[in-house]
């Protein structure tokens, strides 16, 4: 099976008809860039970059972060690599950074919330980033976005860095695109409004589950809640590709929702550009995809869309695909 599996190392993702997707990596470290690159990779889909923050005692400098970045930028080549800006507080949390104890962290002071409070943190970030982006093909990806206030702000502090290196004359990559995820419900709300002002969308189904269904990520006794076969959170995502195919951005899947077997038909027959996917998944979800129609995949999502409940799309899909 592995063998059959290494077989699609070198290959393009590309279904039988022809369309033809990336399989990116999610990655939290350095370290992974090697193995990402052993199991066919085709870039870097989200770089996790608070594990850079949780495994350090002190706040990371931006020197720190720079080598990171640009250490990675130049082992991946001039394949997409995808940067997530700090995405901490909810579950992760780290002394140095202040973060008070919350009743509910999931809905406190994370991600951007926290970035856009503690500019200069944000700013040593941005700085890093917009250094390494003469090194490959960097795109900043901002995570936790709900609104548009939230996003002009990042985008004018990203301005402010470009602007402060560029008086020093400090190379950086003019034109690095800058993306958002969708994992707030407000923010899928109004993708048609975000889809004017950023340049790809990056779907992460792990938060938007939990704050469509009002349900924590980490709680057993809601886990039936935060099922990926809900026909509410297939049509939302469905909507949000839709929306970036009609305005001709890219879009992304990088929560875990991207590399289910059963839902990968669904992925193709609504036309996401790219899945990021854990590092072990890669070869399997090539696969899957080279040995798939994307003509035959339609009705399956229209009968999908049709269904009341997680457990009918579920088991229709379990009946309709066997791996
Ligand atoms: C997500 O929410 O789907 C995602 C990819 O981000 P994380 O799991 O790191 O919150
Ligand atoms: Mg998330």
């Amino acid at each position: 099976k592995n063998i059959e599996l290494k077989k699609f190392i070198d290959k393009d993702t590309r279904t039988q008809d022809g369309v033809t997707m990336k399989i990116l990596a999610n990655i939290s470290s350095e370290n992974d860039i090697n193995l990402m690159l052993e199991n066919g990779g085709e870039g870097i889909g989200l770089f996790r970059t608070e594990f850079i923050y949780i495994n350090s005692k002190t706040l990371p400098s931006e020197e720190t972060q720079y080598k990171i970045y640009s250490n990675i930028a130049q082992k991946n080549k001039d394949k997409l690599f995808i940067i997530r800006t700090l995405d901490i507080g909810g579950d992760k949390s780290i002394d140095y950074l202040n973060i008070k104890k919350e009743e509910n962290p999931f809905l406190g002071f994370r991600a951007i919330r926290y970035c856009l409070k503690n500019p200069d943190i944000f700013k040593a970030q941005i700085s890093a980033i917009l250094r390494a982006s003469t090194y490959g093909n960097i795109k900043f990806m901002i995570p936790m976005i709900a609104t548009l206030m939230e996003l002009r702000s990042a985008k004018k502090l990203i301005d402010e860095v470009k602007n402060e290196l560029e008086s020093k004359g400090i190379p950086f990559c003019k034109d690095t695109q800058i993306g958002m995820m969708i994992e707030t419900p407000s923010a899928a709300m109004m993708v048609d409004r975000f889809v004017k002002e950023v340049d790809f969308f990056s779907i992460g189904t792990n938060d938007l589950t939990q704050y469509l269904f009002a349900a924590d990520r980490m709680n057993e006794q809601v886990a039936y809640l935060n099922s990926s076969f809900h026909p509410q959170l297939l049509k939302v995502v469905k909507d949000i590709v839709d929306c970036s195919k009609s305005n001709g951005i890219e879009v992304d899947i990088c929560g875990h929702a991207g590399e289910n077997p059963y839902l990968i038909p669904l992925w193709v027959a609504m036309g996401v550009d790219n899945l990021s996917v854990s590092i072990p998944s890669i070869l399997a979800v090539r696969q899957q995809i080279c040995n798939t129609n994307k003509k035959d995949l339609a009705p399956v999502l229209e009968k999908v869309l049709a269904f009341d409940d997680a457990y009918e799309v579920e088991e229709y899909l379990k009946t309709k695909f066997q791996f």
